[in-house]
């Protein structure tokens, strides 16, 4: 565990940042969007907000904040981490 106060990039609000790539729609007990990470023509990419965690049904995608930038900004996971601290 870290001893310092900084918010850690894993609890990066998940929804926040993927709403910056996808338009996300509210469902019942979840959020979902058209997956960025193949070519999705019905909305298969799940969010739960809860749990701060998204997982593709098409693809099979999935992950946490960091995972989702990496992916999606194609970074590493030091850089998508400090890209994911830069930005908040
Ligand atoms: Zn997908």
């Amino acid at each position: 565990m870290s001893t310092n106060n900084s918010i850690s990039p894993i609890q990066a609000d998940l929804v926040r940042i993927i709403s910056k790539y996808v338009l996300l729609e509210e469902s019942r007990r979840h959020l979902k969007g058209r997956c960025p990470f193949h070519k999705d023509l019905a909305t298969s990419m799940l969010v739960y907000a809860e749990k701060n965690l998204f997982q593709c049904f098409g693809c099979g995608k999935g992950g946490g904040p960091v995972e989702f930038v990496m992916a999606i900004e194609n970074k590493s996971r030091e850089e998508a981490i400090q890209l994911i601290t830069t930005q908040r």
